[in-house]
């Protein structure tokens, strides 16, 4: 069994970025800028947009973060996008969710300018995803396809299983693994809360992402020797033992799954890092697609 280690994969992206910045400042070319935008309190977000924030600092990336109340309205929230799209200086906004329940989620993605959409939630950057069109596909699906290819996976014919259909993870990975392309070219299953036989499904996998957010779901009486484990979840579970009071744990029993696939992503250390890459990688295109329009750089 070889780990997949997304602290690897993701080091070596931000240090290509980092790079890449480097050459912008002594250009003087405009600098990646990402606007990340927090509602309310809530600690597995405030970690996320933490780290989200961290990455860009470490490659050089101008970063700001926007806290706004858990009580703040809809309307206000808007406005606050709304002055971010026009806002020259801004390549990339990032509203974390979830979001209060008095304020749609909905709204405030279909809101952000698809060209600085960086996250790849709007509608119409979901779509280009799917008709497999130039885009921003989102974070965390984005993130397993460079893990994949920096681990030179074969994905050509293989038959990868999903479980878990979010927006931001099952489905759009369903489609990603699909398409005509590398990574892809997998013929897909899709299961859900919903699907009946899962484990003779999983049994039939070369591939599984496991995203459902249920700590320690994928057994290993469930996965077919030598298939490649791709675990997304991340749960806080109760552990007295940690000085926070909690550890991280995956979809994936590892401990078990470990000794019987070929390769394996850790919990935490694998998807997660390789998400804020993805993000990172969003957010330096975004800028450089706006600048060739403003001045052909
Ligand atoms: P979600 O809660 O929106 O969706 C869960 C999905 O799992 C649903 O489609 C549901 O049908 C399916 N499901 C639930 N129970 C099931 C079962 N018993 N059998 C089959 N399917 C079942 O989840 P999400 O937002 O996609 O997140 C999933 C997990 O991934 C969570 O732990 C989340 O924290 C984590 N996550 C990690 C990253 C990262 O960067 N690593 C990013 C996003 C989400």
């Amino acid at each position: 069994m070889q780990l997949l280690d997304g602290k690897l994969a993701s080091q070596a992206i931000k240090d290509d970025l980092k790079s890449k910045v480097k050459e912008l400042k002594e250009q003087g070319s405009k600098i990646p800028h990402l606007a990340a935008l927090l509602v309310g309190n809530n600690g597995s977000s405030e970690t996320y947009i933490a780290s989200k924030v961290r990455g860009c600092e470490e490659i050089g990336f101008k970063s700001t973060l926007i806290r706004l109340a858990e009580t703040i309205s809809e309307e206000d929230l808007l406005e606050t996008i709304h002055k971010l799209n026009y806002d020259n200086d801004i390549d990339g906004i990032l509203v974390q969710l979830p979001l209060p329940k008095h304020i749609s989620e909905e709204k405030i993605i279909n809101l952000i300018e698809p060209a600085k959409d960086v996250d790849g939630f709007h509608p119409i950057n979901i779509g280009k995803m799917v008709q497999g069109s130039e885009t921003f596909i989102s974070a965390t699906p984005y993130g397993i396809l460079l893990l994949l290819q920096h681990y030179k996976i074969e994905t050509k014919g293989m038959h990868a299983v999903v479980i878990g259909r979010s927006n931001i993870v099952g489905r759009p990975i369903s489609i990603l693994l699909s398409r005509n392309d590398e990574p892809g070219n997998c013929t897909v299953t899709l299961c859900h809360s919903h699907t009946k036989n899962l484990k003779e499904i999983c049994l039939q996998a070369d591939i599984i992402i496991a995203a459902l957010g249920k700590p320690g779901f994928l057994k290993a009486d469930m996965v077919k020797n030598d298939a490649v484990i791709i675990d997304v979840g991340i749960t806080r579970v109760n552990d007295k033992s940690k000085k926070n009071g909690y550890s991280i744990k995956g979809d994936v029993d590892f401990e078990n799954v470990s000794t019987k696939c070929s390769y394996i992503t850790p919990v935490p250390g694998g998807v997660g890092p390789m998400t804020i890459a993805a993000l990172l990688k969003n957010t330096f295109k975004a800028n450089r697609l706006k600048q060739s329009l403003v001045n052909g750089q």
